[in-house]
């Protein structure tokens, strides 16, 4: 879905901000029609030099993405969720070192992620409000357990240093404009 809630002909993406048992980055790539999730603990970066554990969870229904408000207590995850980015993702593959292309077809982009999750690997530029860019998605081989990938921002015109998800000046959502307080007191 689009911001006008309709389907599009573009993969999409979403990123949670979630403070459960303790804060962490929830990414969501749309495969199919479900959401393909990672929780990162100190959430992307846009800085190349900084590799993130991401730990691959269980898939989510693409109706959670518009989701923002607070996980009640007893439930899986409680706590206040923030839908802190949105927008759209190209699968991307490497056509020689460091040279990439985004693969606009949503079938084939859509299978070529199908294959990359399996394989534990893949290639995305993320089009979001906070996150844009190119981006690389590796399963670490036994290091951090049987779920955890690697979440590594690959150089373009989008990388800053030092960026960092949990900072004062990024925490408003993309959607309503309010701060993870607002989101709690708001309830
Ligand atoms: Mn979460």
């Amino acid at each position: 879905m689009n911001d006008n809630g309709k389907n599009t002909d573009r993969l999409e993406f979403v990123i949670h901000k979630h403070d459960a048992t303790s804060l962490h980055f929830d990414l969501r790539l749309q495969v199919d029609d479900v959401m393909a999730s990672w929780a990162i603990p100190k959430g992307p970066t846009l800085d190349p030099k900084i590799k993130r554990l991401a730990m691959q969870t269980p898939d989510h229904e693409m109706g959670y993405n518009s989701f923002e408000g607070i996980l009640p207590e007893g439930s899986y995850g409680a706590g206040p969720v923030m839908i802190w980015d949105n927008g759209y993702y190209f699968p991307e593959i490497e056509i020689s070192k460091g040279v990439r292309e985004a693969i606009e077809n949503k079938k084939k982009g859509n299978d070529l992620m199908k294959s990359g999750i399996e394989k534990g690997e893949i290639k995305f530029k993320l089009f979001g409000k906070k996150v844009r860019g190119s981006f690389a998605l590796i399963k670490t081989k036994g290091f951090g357990g049987k779920n955890a990938w690697l979440l590594i921002k690959h150089k373009d015109e989008f990388c800053e240093e030092q960026f960092d998800a949990k900072d004062e000046k990024l925490d408003v959502s993309v959607i309503s404009g309010k701060s993870m307080k607002e989101i709690i007191n708001s309830v």
